[in-house]
């Protein structure tokens, strides 16, 4: 069974190792499973499918999790960096 990161909040935003704030808006997400295909350490889709982040989104890089923001069709994944900079969508 996927561990859910933050059950409160499981689209986000949660806090990455990397220090990488993450979010999907569950308004704009339409279930495409595209961040999935390309994150699938990452992402899930939840019974509402819409996307939730994992525990071992921690394993991902920031690298692959940024290309699963930019692969989303509607840009529902938004990514700040530690410093609360946004990284994607700009
Ligand atoms: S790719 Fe975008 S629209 Fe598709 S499930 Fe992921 S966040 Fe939702």
């Amino acid at each position: 069974m996927d561990k859910i990161k933050d059950l409160k909040n499981p689209s986000g935003p949660v806090t990455l190792k990397s220090g990488h704030k993450i979010w999907v808006d569950r308004n704009l997400c339409i279930g495409a499973a595209t961040c999935i295909a390309v994150s699938p350490k990452t992402y899930v889709l939840d019974s509402e499918a819409k996307a939730v982040i994992l525990e071992s989104a921690d394993e991902d890089t920031i690298e692959n999790i940024i290309e699963s923001a930019k692969a989303c069709p509607v840009a529902a994944i938004i990514i700040e960096d530690a410093q609360g900079n946004r990284v994607f969508p700009k």
